[in-house]
């Protein structure tokens, strides 16, 4: 259910309003427009009465959310949500370019792959310190010490950085070193996990199970706003079907979806969608025609000797190359490069 308050609703109404929804048991989610601020209900197994907060001063209407879904809804937010990574913002019309290796394999490496990624342009990097691989005797990430080179490089080269939490334990350690969470798409419907990032005050990057309706995507990342946490970004990874001439099949139409139902920017990882580098960029650029609020893509600047996802790495020089031309794709869709932090001294 969602309390809408009239456009002049003093804060002590609003206060008031809170007051009783808690009153009852339930948690209140304030949610300013840029019109009015909406109150959603949530934590009832029951229909809440709603004549509870009709009459209370500064109530326009009560609604009842009609999808399952309900902080993420648009419904529940008409505008875009912009959400902040160490100051770069993403949705509400900033594309935000996500690069950098698959996963931190040392600091020599990540710290040449930050700098040609600052250097190209793009705005928050990417690394892996805690890596689901498919298999157990695969490269697993270098752990904390990841992190450390990820949250030292990110200093050295002024760019924030997102990486993966694998389980609450790493979460932790993520929240101390990144400005971003990132939970993969293995993890998107592991609910307490979910749960503990709607706890923590970071930004979650949270990428769609590779089998997950979208649907079930804005489920996931409802459980973390229910939690109080409202800054996320959905990414649009790939899913699973029969073909073999890509690793995954990107659904672009899910870009299109999302933004109808949910008021949360989504990016789009053409890099895993489909693990061949002669097709990130052209299905990048694609993202940016679709509408998408970012990309995350793989750089390694010698892919052939990455100890993960390699193939599907693109160069600096690539990487470049696309910066250079979504700036000519982005005003199809109202939208703008984000601004990339200035580089601290
Ligand atoms: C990644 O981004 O490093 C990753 C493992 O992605 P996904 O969860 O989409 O497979
Ligand atoms: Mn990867």
């Amino acid at each position: 259910m969602l309390v809408v308050m009239t456009v002049g609703a003093t804060r002590e109404e609003i206060a008031e309003v809170i007051a009783t929804i808690e009153g009852q048991g339930l948690k209140a989610h304030p949610i300013p427009g840029a019109q009015r601020v909406a109150i959603g209900i949530t934590g009832n197994r029951d229909v809440v009465n709603s004549a509870l907060f009709e009459n209370l001063p500064g109530v326009l209407e009560v609604i009842r959310v009609s999808n399952p879904y309900k902080l993420v809804s648009r419904e529940a937010k008409a505008e875009d949500t912009v959400v902040r990574v160490g100051g770069v913002p993403v949705g509400g019309g900033h594309f935000a370019v996500m690069a950098g290796p698959c996963s931190v394999e040392s600091e020599e490496q990540t710290l040449t792959i930050a700098r040609a990624v600052r250097a190209a342009g793009a705005h928050i990097l990417r690394g892996g310190a805690f890596k689901p691989r498919t298999s157990p005797y695969s490269f697993q990430g270098l752990g904390k010490r990841g992190l450390e080179i990820l949250s030292q490089v990110s200093r050295e080269v002024g760019l924030p950085v997102v990486t993966e939490a694998l389980d609450e334990r790493s979460l932790e350690l993520v929240v101390e070193y990144a400005d971003m969470i990132q939970i993969g798409t293995r993890n998107m419907q592991n609910y307490s996990l979910l749960r503990r990032c709607g706890e923590a005050r970071k930004p979650v990057l949270l990428k769609r199970g590779m089998a997950a309706t979208v649907e079930e995507l804005l489920m996931a990342a409802e459980y973390v706003l229910a939690e109080g946490n409202y800054q996320v970004v959905l990414c649009e990874r790939g899913i699973r079907t029969f073909t073999d001439h890509t690793r995954n099949t990107l659904d672009l139409a899910a870009v299109v979806a999302v933004q109808r139902l949910s008021h949360l920017p989504i990016i789009v990882d053409p890099s895993h969608a489909t693990g061949r580098r002669n097709k990130v960029i052209p299905l990048a650029r694609a993202a940016a025609a679709a509408g998408a609020d970012g990309v995350m893509v793989e750089v390694h600047h010698d892919p052939a000797r990455a100890l993960s996802d390699g193939s599907q790495s693109i160069l600096p020089e690539e990487l470049g190359q696309l910066m250079w031309q979504l700036p000519t794709i982005l005003p199809l869709t109202g939208r703008a490069m984000a601004q990339p932090l200035a580089v601290s001294a």
